[in-house]
This record gives C-alpha cells, structure tokens and sequence, in this order.
C-alpha cells in the first residue's frame, strides 16, 4: 500500500494535529517505510542522514506507544552524539508531543547537572541524551532504567567515530534486555554492520538513498586554491557577493575556525553577523550563536565539525567548505546543511593539492564527480610559503603510503639524489630558493588543473568590495 499522508499510519490525534502544524502533508520516505515497522515493534536498522526526516521517522511511534505522562521513570531512550543534536531532538520531542503532556529532557554535558537532575526527580517518559552524561547521571542514581521498553541510537556512525562504543556498551548492560532498539546512521559500513548485529534483534533495514538526494538538491562545486591565504582571498570575494545571505563556513580545527572568524570579522563581515562555533567554546555561546544564526541576525556561522552537527537551519544559501573534512561522510553531512526541504542550496569546496586525496574519496562516497570552476578573476593568488608547501608535500607523501605501505616517500624520507631527475631536481629547487619559487604540482589526478599550480603564477587583481 502506498503512503501518501500521516493519516494512513495508525496515530492517535494528539500526534497528527501536532503533524499538521508543523505543515508536514506527506510523510518522507524514511517516515513510510519506519513508522509502520516500528508502531509493528520491529528493530530497524535505518540509513538516513539529517534532512531526510528521519527524527520524526522514529519519533511518532515512540511518542504513540508512550502515549501520556505515567510513573516517573524513562520509558524510552534516544541516544545521540552531540548535544546540538540532543537538544535538536528533543526540540523535535517538543513540537511532535506538543499535545501529548509527555515529559522529555535532554542530557547533555558542558552544563551542571543540576537542572538536569531536578527534572529527572520529578519524573519523565522520555530521555535524549549523549551518552556521556546519561552514564554520569546513572551512576549518581538519578537514573532509573528499569521502565526503558525503547532505545534508539541516533547517527551511530558519528558515535562510533567519536569513540563512545565502550559507553554504549555500558549503557545496554543497564536498560532491560526486553526491549525495541532502532538505529540510525547516514552510513552503512562494516562498523555499523557490526554494531547492527550485536544490538538489533532480527532488524529490518530501510534505507534512503541521501547521496543522489543531496547531490540532487545542492549544486556543488569545487575551486582549485594553492594554499591557506588565497583560500581565505577567495572567501573575502565570495562573502562579499550579495547571494551569500545566510552561510555556514566549515572548518576541519578549531584553529582553522577561529582563524577563519578572526579575518572576517576584523575586515570583512560587521562582527554582529558573524559568529564562530567549536568545542571549546562554551554552551551558552554556542547555544546564542546557533540561534541568532536560525533566526537570520547572522549572515555567516563558523563551525567546525561536530559544532554543526545536527544544526536545522532552513535557507542556508551556501556551505563553504574551507578545507575537507577528514571523516568523509561529513562532507554529505555539512552540505545537507543546505538545500533542506526542498530549498536549492549550494556547497563551495576550497580544495589544495594535499585534499585531493580526500576529495576522491568523497566522491566515492557521493556517487558523483564534483564540478570544478576556475577561481573568479578577481581573487588574488598569493604564492605559497615555503613551510606550507613542505608540509603539503609531506601530506600527499603520508596519503600515498596509506594507500600503499611499500611506498617510501618521494618527498622527506629520501635524499633529493635518490629520487627519479624530476622530482629531484624540484626538491633541490624548492630548498634552494624557498618561497619565492616553489614546487609545480608534479603529480595527482587533476594535475592539468589550473588552480593548485602555487608557481609564480601570481595573478594581481582588484579585492572585491568590502561591506
Ligand atoms: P531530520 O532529517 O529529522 O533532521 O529532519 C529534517 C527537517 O525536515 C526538519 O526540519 C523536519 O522538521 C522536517 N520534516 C520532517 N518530516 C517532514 C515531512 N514529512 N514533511 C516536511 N518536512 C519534514
């Protein structure tokens, strides 16, 4: 049978009134195939990114089973990997059991667990939480797990990646063995695999398909940048253009990040419109930086990897990505950012010679080759230092010694004589006159590229306007 409305799933009214407020007339694909599986007690094994509606997917039908406010204890458990997700979740908790009178909370770390604490005594059905903080606070006792019927471990490759396993683990040996478990995951690899086997129970599994969606909804395009300072040129020229109206810049450190704030703010963006967030900034700050970002005071938001994730904006016009994130399927991640609910959207990717690697990678993962355009005329090539060329040189090297263990390293592991004539004869170059003539890209998939070429090619040219 086909679903085409929330009506044909068997929810009470509380639920659908809640739904249609929210102007959901169809349910998404993760929404069909889930809902009647789960309201049915199925385990689900779901391979959904943020975007796709997966929230709601597992959502309705523990909101339907909970159904009102009894006893005090947690009857089900939503696992999640950030606090941003877990407070997005919980949000989700509030909006979908508006008329529900469930008692939700969020468990998060980087706050006291004070608040938390006291709500927990005063009784609540549901829980979302890291898992972190929800093992702190069952040990402390404020945790009672007898009553959980429903688990549900939210982006569990991000989970995996930020190494919460061994707490995961715990968390399993503490809830009843008896219960209903639905994990979701934007991938689907051998670690999710394993996980899958070892925590679901005759699982079914559905999965969208977010890579061909993504891609289908957000153009994306690749510009071809030799090093650091003509990357944060060309960001200088972009943020300037007037399409540019509600940007996510992301970067891979905290570092990158802060940098990346510092210059805009100083000379490009009114600091009021330009916020930057990364784990060591506080709850609070990131807390007002997101917000102010959703609610369009902010033009551009600086966020490293795991500060953006989970973060539901409608109409970011663009992603950036400053550089290449190092676990590939964030890169799906941060340009699901854009081109939410049916909204077009666009991700820009500065790419050096090092990321090349990176960006293969990717598009393995996405299915597609990402169109590359020549740099704008007007973004000034700065050549590159001597010490970021080395260190990009030593990058590539590591990638290919990845790849292949035999491979000894063309660059800082042999003496220059060593190597074939050409690739001395760079590195002798490249020594003898530092910055000022540096290494042509010799290798790599794109090598006819413009872009990467950090020689003399040093293009001068007026900087676009500044606001
Ligand atoms: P999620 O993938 O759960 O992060 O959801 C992405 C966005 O889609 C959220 O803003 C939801 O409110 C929204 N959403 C979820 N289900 C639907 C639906 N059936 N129709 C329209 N929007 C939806």
């Amino acid at each position: 049978m086909e679903i085409t409305s929330f009506e044909q799933f068997e929810l009470n009214r509380q639920l659908l009134n809640a739904v249609a407020e929210l102007g959901y007339t169809e349910p998404t694909p993760i929404q069909q195939q889930t809902i009647p599986l789960s309201l049915g007690n199925h385990d689900v094994l779901g391979i959904a990114q943020t975007g796709t509606g997966k929230t709601a997917a597992y959502l309705l039908p523990i909101l339907m089973k909970i159904k009102y406010p009894q006893g005090s204890a947690p009857r089900a458990l939503i696992m999640a990997p950030t606090r941003e997700l877990v407070m997005q979740i919980n949000e989700a908790v509030s909006e979908l059991g508006k008329y529900t009178g469930l008692r939700h909370l969020a468990l998060y770390g980087g706050l006291g667990p004070k608040t938390q604490i006291e709500t927990l005594r005063k009784g609540v059905d549901l829980l979302v939480a890291t898992p972190g903080r929800f093992m702190d606070l069952y040990r402390l006792g404020e945790i009672v797990t007898k009553d959980i019927r429903t688990l549900v471990l939210d982006e569990a490759d991000k989970m995996m990646d930020m190494g919460f396993m061994p707490q995961i683990r715990s968390i399993l040996e503490i809830i009843p063995t008896k219960r209903q478990n639905l994990l979701f995951s934007a991938t689907f690899g051998g670690r999710v695999e394993r996980l899958s086997a070892e925590f679901l129970e005759a699982p079914v599994k559905v999965e969208v398909t977010p890579q061909a969606s993504t891609a289908e909804m957000v153009s994306q395009v690749i510009y071809e940048v030799p090093n650091f300072r003509t990357k944060i040129n060309l960001l200088d020229y972009l943020i300037n253009k007037d399409a540019f109206q509600r940007v996510i810049i992301f970067a891979r450190t905290k570092t990158t990040a802060e940098n990346i704030y510092k210059f805009l703010a100083r000379k490009v963006v009114e600091t009021d419109k330009i916020r930057v967030i990364h784990a060591n900034k506080g709850q609070n700050t990131r807390i007002n930086a997101m917000d102010a970002f959703k609610e369009g005071n902010v033009q551009v938001l600086v966020a490293t990897d795991v500060a953006a994730r989970g973060i539901d904006v409608a109409e970011v016009s663009h992603v950036i990505n400053f550089d290449l994130p190092l676990i590939y399927e964030d890169y799906v991640h941060r340009i699901g950012r854009t081109g939410r609910a049916n909204h077009a959207g666009a991700a820009i990717t500065f790419l050096t010679m090092a990321e090349e690697y990176h960006v293969q990678k990717i598009e393995r993962i996405i299915r597609m080759t990402i169109p590359r355009e020549p740099l704008p005329a007007n973004v000034e090539v700065t050549e590159t230092p001597f010490d970021e060329q080395q260190a990009m040189l030593r990058e590539i090297d590591e990638q290919r010694r990845k790849d292949n263990p035999e491979f000894m390293g063309a660059f800082h592991d042999k003496k220059a004589k060593n190597l074939p004539p050409g690739k001395a004869r760079s590195i002798a170059q490249a020594k003898e006159t530092g910055a000022k003539k540096p290494l042509s890209r010799t290798s790599g998939p794109r090598s006819g590229g413009a872009g990467h070429k950090t020689g003399g090619a040093k293009r001068s040219g007026s900087r676009g306007g500044r606001r």
